[in-house]
């Protein structure tokens, strides 16, 4: 056992060093391009707030080093996608994430996590690029991913269980050292989450779904295709709460106007 976890003095054995006690490894923040999405307006309020309005979302994901360690937050729209005209659904991608990672000179192979914050199309695009990945997953998510066909082809190799797999209930301290946690913010999905980044520059809250815009989370909207209204209002008070209380800077990973909160690739945040 390390001296770190336990110290016997004059035949005490005194209690192991909390892990959130620990010192801390330095962590940074990097936002990904994960794609763009052109999206009808009305689907995303479940009381009529935007009927007939269109909008063009960002999907962004996240990568986080913690010392010698990597989580990439989210996968985006399809890789497939890469450098071809918009799609007919008014999807666009610029870059796959491999590739904005190769220019930081790192390569699928280096992400040890690859956690999600819901299964959706847009967020999972490009989940097959880290095969080798332990995937952190709401345990309330996969139990609709074994079972709806869409989602098959994505998670093959989690399915079949030739990947590593941890299944999420509640919050999750993705490092074991409380800088770096997965929230539990149900509604939008059975077991959708969102991500806590606390980097010495101050914490980031960033959003999964929770929001799609900024006001959306103004006026505290429910899009008509979320599963749960109730569990999405409490999710939104969760939320709220929480940036509140640590003061944290909020990112809505579909707002546009949110991408300068970060600096720009290959520039990390702090
Ligand atoms: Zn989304």
């Amino acid at each position: 056992m390390s001296i770190y976890r336990c110290l016997i003095v004059a035949g005490m054995v005194l209690p192991a060093v909390p892990a959130a006690a620990q010192p801390r490894l330095q962590v940074e923040l990097l936002r990904l391009d994960c794609g763009t999405l052109d999206v009808k307006l009305e689907n995303f309020s479940d009381t009529g707030m935007y009927a007939g309005q269109k909008r063009t979302l960002a999907a962004s994901c996240y990568l986080v080093r913690n010392g010698d360690r990597y989580l990439l937050w989210d996968t985006g729209v399809d890789g497939a996608l890469a450098g071809k005209p918009k799609d007919k659904q008014g999807t666009f991608l610029k870059e796959t994430i491999a590739t904005q990672l190769s220019r930081i000179g790192l390569k699928p192979s280096n992400i040890n996590y690859v956690g999600i914050s819901h299964y959706h199309y847009d967020h999972t695009g490009q989940l097959t690029d880290f095969p080798n990945a332990t995937l952190l997953q709401g345990k309330a998510d996969w139990d609709i991913v074994k079972v709806w066909p869409p989602a098959e082809p994505r998670y093959r190799r989690w399915l079949t269980g030739g990947g590593r797999l941890e299944l999420v209930e509640g919050d999750k301290d993705v490092f074991g050292d409380g800088s770096v946690r997965m929230i539990d913010l149900p509604g939008h999905t059975e077991g959708h989450h969102a991500l806590l980044v606390k980097l010495a520059s101050g914490p980031v809250l960033i959003s999964g779904d929770q929001y799609h815009f900024t006001e959306n989370r103004t006026v505290g909207g429910v899009p008509s295709f979320n599963v749960n209204r109730a569990d999405t209002l409490a999710s939104h008070d969760r939320f709220e709460k929480l940036a509140k209380n640590l003061k944290a800077k909020v990112i809505i990973q579909h707002e546009p106007a949110d991408i300068s909160k970060l600096p720009a690739f290959p520039e990390t945040a702090k």
